[in-house]
């Protein structure tokens, strides 16, 4: 649908070609932005908001909404429409149009996204204003131009994306992009990535319109001049927010303040690690191909990434966004305390090479006046999602912060779902609020990453490429001998993990594996395969860590645990249990090792990046007045994983204890000591192999590792990184959780019904396995192995079916080369008719298929001989 063009009473400001000097919204330029762009819906958009200042609020509302810009009114349309009622939406201004950064967004809606989840939300959004408000949603499609062979091979690897994550889209050459946009030069180009069902909206008259939809019959009250001023809390527990026109009772709370997020955050005590940042945006004026039109947008609109533009047609105008400039952060307790505090002056020396990179694009902006032109504000994260949920700090308190208008529509019904249903039903947790670690929300690092993540927005990013600062935040205690040892450091969650080490260059025998160029040679090394070969042979040490470890204990301590872990707990003193916990859907929400250390003691040991999820998910489950205390002692113990079929041979000679295979089997844990040091002692393996997770203090960690290293040396033992740890665990079929594993797939379609105990008694999730049960699985996780051993792929690729690759199936959720079994392997969930081993499929890398079957897994050690029997 194309929108027709609204009323323009320009006052066009006479500024010449090219760029002015200094012109800001407090001259004339402003006034004129808010004529062109917002004129037409503000009259209606005050009759919604602007309610006498001397009005009183109600005194008490269900769900009380901070905030009325694009999220907020997501939000009450949302839950609006899941039959909540009694929703009040507060703002602190007039009316939305001069204070939120809704009120000059120019709407631009691309859906892809790397991640999955932000693509999805993304596709609601479209979804939701197409259906809500259509009159304000033009479904143009998008256009993303390749003038490089760089970005030519990406927009390949992004159309991978689209067929994965089921967004319609195509490559199209030159000459039809001068079909859709004649203003722009096409010559130089190598084509373009076509999203036909990308929108552009008008972010203020969308507002509205949905805000319109939730106050239908009453169920949501919008108040403007309405700061909140404090929120109040008893026993962490949200009671009322405080605002100038007085206080407000609430059972929730829903913070979509935008830029002000933080403000509110501390007012319950919580750190919302997001920092406005400015951003240039401009618009011309009348173009002279473009004179006559009667539509507001036509074209497509247009990323320009390697020059870090973006564009959009206005009527016979066009509007121009720019990335290409130092980013200019702005503390959230500077923001402009005046009528226009998320609009800063324009800074034409951040805008110069843009224009004239935009008049190289669009040589009819040769002859244009820029007429409009601001420093926008929005807020910006260290990972660059959204940061949405309750806190734990104050139940009831939600925040839905640093969501773009391309995602708010999907978040207001992600959100809704979630207070709804205790399940957003998607898997949210790369925009979880609760997945920062404690160094994630210091200001100092919230501002390094924001500036970083501004500028990469457009780029290119290998998903193996590192941040370069901040580094070397968490260390392990034996840190300098992984570095002695020529460790090549990636971060996972401020830690420093060894991807593979360059002494062990010595090891390569030229039986590695085939080796690999372009993209997947990228943060890689052959060497990877020599330290897999070595854990298989001989014995590897493993730094882990940096995994999160919880200690869960007191007199509930196992009927909490029995409550939240599908797997049976309640086993002796000594044994681990390998479990999942899961959503009341089924979902697998953590996926963990239990290992029982005394009646009423036990150790959970999950993933490094993943802890502070599943810590505030186990600690919200507990009952309320339960006795169990749920301490997180990552810091202070260290782990050393000692795996391959020497093992055994290397820890006896440091150890009194027997450790045999009768005296120390499989699956059981010890209080052991090493040389001198306590240790605990897991029979376990993530590899596959014979070995342990040896525990100790920190403090004694520098010497659990160089007193294993010494006794090693006459088995062999290798230092090995992470890039083997990867590629031993996919061989051995171990699921990661976050690619295999997440709240979207439960445990029967992952292949892990083994770790479910159905029969145990109650446990959250277990309603609906048993519907899962009785309807049958729909998906299967499957091992693929692709035909040619040299490709290998790195995951999210499409796996599709059909003579042409013309049916989706699913998407790869991990892949590497299996150096022991010498096959290119990929995991990826498929519909269980087509889950059959020996089933033709093929992946879809980089604008080629590759075929691949079905196979029987795992592909090593299916018996688990090497585990239970050495
Ligand atoms: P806001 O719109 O800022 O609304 C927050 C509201 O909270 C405000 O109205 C404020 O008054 C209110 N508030 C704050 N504190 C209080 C308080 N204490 N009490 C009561 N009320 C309070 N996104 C896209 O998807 N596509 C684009 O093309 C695009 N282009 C952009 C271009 C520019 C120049 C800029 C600056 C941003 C752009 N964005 C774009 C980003 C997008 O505009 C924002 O991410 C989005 O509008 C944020 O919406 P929001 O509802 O969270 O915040």
């Amino acid at each position: 649908m194309l929108l027709s063009q609204p009323g323009r009473g320009l006052s066009s400001t006479a500024l010449g070609t090219g760029i002015p000097g200094r012109t800001g919204i407090a001259g004339s330029d402003h006034s004129t932005w808010l004529v062109i762009g917002l004129a037409p819906t503000l009259v209606s958009v005050t009759s919604l908001l602007s309610q006498p200042a001397d009005r009183p609020a109600p005194s008490q509302a269900r769900v009380v909404i901070i905030g009325a810009g694009i999220v907020g009114c997501s939000v009450a349309y949302w839950l609006t429409r899941k039959g909540w009622r009694d929703i009040l939406v507060l703002d602190q201004g007039p009316v939305f149009r001069n204070l939120g950064s809704t009120s000059h967004a120019p709407g631009l809606m691309f859906q892809h996204n790397n991640s999955k989840t932000v693509c999805q939300l993304a596709m609601w959004s479209v979804d939701t204003y197409l259906r809500a408000t259509p009159g304000t949603t033009a479904q143009v499609g998008s256009l993303e131009i390749a003038h490089t062979a760089e970005r030519w091979q990406e927009l390949k690897r992004k159309l991978g994306n689209t067929k994965s994550w089921g967004l319609g889209a195509e490559l199209v050459g030159p000459v039809e992009v001068q079909r859709m946009v004649p203003v722009m030069r096409t010559d130089d180009l190598y084509g373009a990535l076509h999203v036909p069902s990308d929108c552009a909206v008008r972010s203020v008259a969308l507002c509205e319109s949905l805000a319109g939809h939730a106050q239908a019959d009453g169920a949501a009250k919008f108040y403007a001049g309405a700061p909140v001023t404090g929120i109040e809390l008893k026993d962490r527990q949200i009671r009322a927010v405080l605002t100038d026109r007085g206080r407000v009772a609430a059972e929730v709370v829903v913070c979509a303040a935008g830029l002000w997020g933080p403000i509110l955050g501390r007012m319950v005590g919580v750190e919302l690690p997001m920092t406005p940042v400015q951003h240039p945006y401009v618009e011309t004026s009348s173009l002279a191909p473009l004179r006559g039109e009667t539509y507001e947008i036509r074209h497509p609109i247009v990323r320009d990434q390697d020059n870090d533009l973006y564009f959009r047609q206005r009527g016979d105008r066009y509007g121009i966004g720019s990335y290409r400039h130092d980013p200019l952060v702005v503390s959230v307790d500077d923001l402009p305390r005046n009528d226009h505090p998320a609009v800063l002056w324009f800074t034409p020396e951040h805008f110069r090479q843009s224009w004239t990179d935009a008049v190289g694009r669009f040589p009819c902006f040769a002859a244009a006046d820029l007429t409009t032109k601001f420093n926008g504000l929005f807020s910006f994260t260290p990972d660059g999602n959204a940061i949405l949920g309750e806190v734990p700090e104050a139940r009831g308190f939600w925040v839905a912060e640093a969501v773009w208008v391309t995602h708010a529509g999907g978040v207001g019904r992600a959100l809704a779902e979630w207070l709804t249903e205790g399940d957003a039903g998607v898997d949210l947790r790369e925009v979880d609020v609760n997945r920062f670690h404690p160094h994630q929300v210091s200001p100092a690092y919230v501002k390094a990453r924001a500036q970083r993540q501004y500028v990469e927005v457009y780029d290119i990013i290998h998903p193996r490429q590192q941040m370069e600062s901040p580094r070397s935040l968490r260390t392990s205690p034996y840190h300098c001998r992984l570095r002695d040892l020529g460790a090549v450091f990636f971060e996972a969650a401020g830690w420093e993990r060894a991807e593979w080490f360059g002494v062990n260059e010595s090891l390569r025998n030229g039986d590695e594996g085939p080796g690999r160029s372009g993209w997947t040679a990228r943060y890689w090394s052959p060497i990877i395969g020599a330290e897999h070969q070595a854990a298989r042979a001989r014995v590897g040490m493993f730094d882990l860590t940096p995994f999160t470890k919880i200690d869960v204990s007191g007199p509930a301590a196992l009927d909490y645990l029995q409550s939240i872990a599908s797997n049976q707990v309640d086993r002796p003193i000594g044994r681990i249990t390998y479990t999942s916990m899961l959503t009341a859907r089924g979902g697998i929400k953590c996926d963990l090792t239990i290992t029982r250390l005394g009646p009423e003691r036990f150790q959970v040991v999950t993933g490094a990046g993943t802890g502070p999820l599943d810590l505030s998910w186990m600690r919200r489950q507990v009952p309320a007045g339960a006795a169990v205390n749920i301490p997180d002692l990552t810091s202070a113990r260290c782990f050393v994983g000692l795996w391959g079929p020497r093992a055994r041979d290397v820890l006896q000679l440091l150890c009194e204890q027997d450790l045999s295979n009768r005296a120390f089997p499989y699956l059981t844990a010890q209080q052991i000591h090493v040389g001198s040091i306590p240790a605990l002692a897991l029979r376990i393996s993530y590899v596959g192999e014979l070995g342990w997770e040896v525990y100790t203090p920190t403090e004694y960690g520098l010497q659990l590792w160089d007193s294993l290293w010494e006794v090693g040396q006459p088995f062999g033992v290798t230092a090995v990184g992470s890039g083997a740890f990867d590629s031993l665990r996919l061989e051995k079929g171990y699921r990661l959780w976050g690619s295999e594993l997440h709240t979207e797939y439960h445990p029967f379609e992952a292949g892990l019904g083994f770790a479910v105990r159905m029969g145990k008694g109650e446990f959250l999730g277990r309603a609906a396995l048993e519907a899962i049960v009785a309807r049958g699985p729909k998906l299967k996780l499957c091992c693929l192995t692709l035909d040619d051993p040299a490709v290998v792929v790195m995951g999210k690729e499409p796996i599709l079916a059909g003579e042409q690759g013309e049916r989706v199936l699913g998407y790869v959720t991990s892949a590497n080369y299996g150096y022991t079994v010498g096959r290119s392997i990929a995991y990826g969930y498929l519909p269980i008719e087509s889950a059959n081993e020996g089933t033709r499929v093929w992946v879809y890398f980089f604008g080629e298929r590759h075929s691949a079957r079905v196979s029987g897994e795992p592909l090593y050690d299916p018996e688990n001989a090497r585990l239970r029997d050495l």
